[in-house]
């Protein structure tokens, strides 16, 4: 690759959509361009870096014996609508007809696919196990693109699909794919962390992400101080609390509380006007009703209110993940209150939400609101509050609900004394048992040893190449630029020629070439009329792991070679060059 010629143009301003450091020097440095809102156009340099991070995703994959094939990316409506995923994606992705009016889908993930043709094809426990992969290009109709080709609407997707006949061999392909991921995420040189998770949509039980570490992450997790339990924040379950005796609980008694609309104000009143003998009242002694509308992707619609503490917030992406893909949900607004007397704006209790179901909405109760405990809540009239209201005794919810808001320091939910701290990270893999759903739907059977039809068990593993490329650049960039780590950066040297001397440019020239001779992928800055300090910022700027100036040392029969990311200089003998090069390259 020379820079003379090679299809690139680095750019001194930041692109103005880009919020992320990795979107700013994606484009920068003339790896990627924008064609549309979440839609990216792949330079040479960064087609390089994406197909060295699909090779690494590759040899792993194979390694574990999974078979590499490829599936269309425009897809029939009809496997979808027997999963029942053409109507849950909701908006979630790109729909088509063709010319006769026959519908069609941009595969947004392939397990439809793959289940179809194991199905077409095996038919006895003798051809399994098997897992099959493709590494290919998805669309989502995502709600929020953004920062680039973190989450894009049209990526690149590794993913695989195993099959077995029976649980022990699910969990054994499980296991191989998640060494598999291991080693991969190894190779690819960024921090990461294993996470439990949820399964979303797919169904199916035991799943795990794989996430980068990253404040621009998506992602919130959490793990022990104590224990190695880490999960994603939308999997973690509160430890479980013993129910409370509840027998010389005083009655339920209803209190005016005038002008107390929030749990601050109610509070305050509360300590005012009721104090308690052992210590004042706090927000977490008052239960919380969040009512929302909820619309499902078949047009299905409902109200749903949670009742938690009042020291804690619904986490709308706790309650995203809990309701699951294509449902959208919003806080009860004016209208809705309107339409629904019975819930008293700001002094919503348990009374219109619980078993009188005054409200017609379905109640679902945080798992801290176990029996006997006890609660000020809303008495469905204004300006007035329930005190002493006790769990089990005076009302009780539709069922549970684990919604609220994880703390830093929120008990361990092993039980061992441990607290929790959040983190934020980017979800670059996720690796799942889904068990028998797409099997039973598509009507996946085979025979097995004792001549019965049983249903084939699967799990299904994915991993974001093109998240990756982006996700690496965000963990290893620097204040100058792209810093690759040497597995899948575009090139292994960049060779700067400075100076107008034409015997530097030579000697470049004859190095670049016994490089190339020794199998290095050399990036050569052949340009003869821009500056040394273009050519550097240049350099700094793309990212490749060594760097190489023939300049003036030359005529000392020096040449400096620089590691882009310690920063730290050598002057090698000239003579030598090629060795010492190849030397770091392949060390
Ligand atoms: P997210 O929660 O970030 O939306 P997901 O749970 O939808 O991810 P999966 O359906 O498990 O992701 O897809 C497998 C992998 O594909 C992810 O781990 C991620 O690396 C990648 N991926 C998913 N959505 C996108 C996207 N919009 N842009 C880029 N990569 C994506
Ligand atoms: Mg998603």
């Amino acid at each position: 690759m020379r820079m003379s010629s090679l299809f690139v143009r680095t750019l001194r301003e930041d692109p103005a959509d880009a919020e992320v450091p990795s979107h700013r020097l994606l484009v920068r440095a003339g790896y990627i361009r924008r064609a549309a809102p979440g839609i990216y156009t792949w330079l040479p340099l960064g087609l390089k870096v994406l197909r060295r991070v699909e090779d690494i995703i590759r040899e792993e994959m194979n390694a574990i014996g999974a078979q590499e094939m490829l599936f269309p990316a425009l897809l029939p409506r009809e496997p979808y609508e027997a999963t029942n995923r053409w109507t849950e994606y909701g908006d979630g992705i790109f729909r088509l007809q063709d010319r006769k009016g026959a519908d069609y889908l941009l595969g947004p993930t392939h397990e439809e696919m793959f289940t179809l043709v194991v199905k077409d094809l095996y038919s006895s426990y003798k051809d399994l196990p098997l897992s099959i992969y493709q590494i290919q290009t998805k669309y989502r109709d995502e709600a929020r693109p953004r920062a680039g080709l973190l989450r894009g609407r049209e990526f690149v997707m590794k993913d695989s699909y195993s099959f077995d006949v029976d649980d022990a061999g699910l969990e054994a392909s499980y296991q191989r794919h998640r060494d598999a991921y291991v080693r991969i995420f190894d190779r690819l040189g960024f921090e990461y962390v294993i996470v439990e998770a949820m399964s979303g949509a797919m169904g199916g039980s035991k799943s795990e992400e794989f996430l980068a570490k990253a404040s621009v992450g998506e992602d919130t997790y959490v793990r022990c101080t104590l224990c190695d339990y880490a999960a994603n924040v939308e999997a973690v379950h509160s430890p479980p609390v013993p129910p409370v005796p509840y027998d010389d609980a005083p009655a339920a008694h209803a209190e005016q509380t005038p002008d107390t609309p929030t749990i601050e104000t109610l509070v305050d009143h509360l300590n005012e006007r009721f104090p308690r003998e052992d210590r004042p009242w706090a927000a977490s002694d008052t239960l919380k009703n969040v009512v929302f509308s909820v619309r499902y992707p078949d047009g299905a619609t409902e109200a749903l209110a949670v009742g938690l503490p009042g020291d804690r917030e619904v986490d709308a992406k706790r309650l995203e993940a809990h309701l699951g893909e294509g449902v959208v949900f919003e806080p009860f607004g004016e209208e809705d209150f309107k339409a629904r007397p019975a819930l008293a704006k700001g002094y919503i209790g348990p009374g219109a939400l619980g078993e009188k179901k005054a409200a017609g909405v379905r109640y679902l109760l945080d798992p801290r609101v176990v029996e006997g405990t006890r609660w000020v809540t809303g008495a469905d009239v204004t300006g007035s509050h329930v005190i002493d209201l006790v769990a089990g005794r005076d009302f009780s919810g539709d069922g549970l609900i684990e919604v609220a808001e994880v703390r830093d320091g929120d008990p361990c939910p092993r039980g061992d004394g441990g607290t929790l701290e959040t983190a934020r990270g980017i979800e670059m893999g996720h690796i799942f048992q889904l068990g028998r759903k797409y099997a039973e739907a598509l009507d996946l059977k085979v025979l097995d040893e004792q001549g019965k039809l049983v249903t084939v068990t699967m799990g299904s593993y994915g991993v974001g190449p093109s998240r990756a490329v982006a996700a690496i650049a965000e963990g290893t960039h620097d204040e100058l630029g792209l810093c690759w780590p040497r597995e899948v950066a575009p090139a292994d040297v960049h060779i700067v020629a400075t100076g107008k001397d034409e015997h530097i440019f030579a000697a470049a020239e004859r190095i670049a070439h016994e490089l190339d001779q020794q199998g290095v992928e050399v990036l050569y800055d052949d340009r003869p009329k821009v500056s040394p300090g273009v050519k550097f910022k240049d350099a700094e700027l793309i990212g490749v792991p060594t760097i190489v100036v023939v300049g003036k040392g030359l005529a000392e029969g020096t040449i400096e070679v620089k590691d882009r990311r310690t920063g730290e200089r050598h002057q090698v003998p000239a003579d030598h060059l090629v060795d010492r090069v190849t030397g770091i390259v392949r060390a």
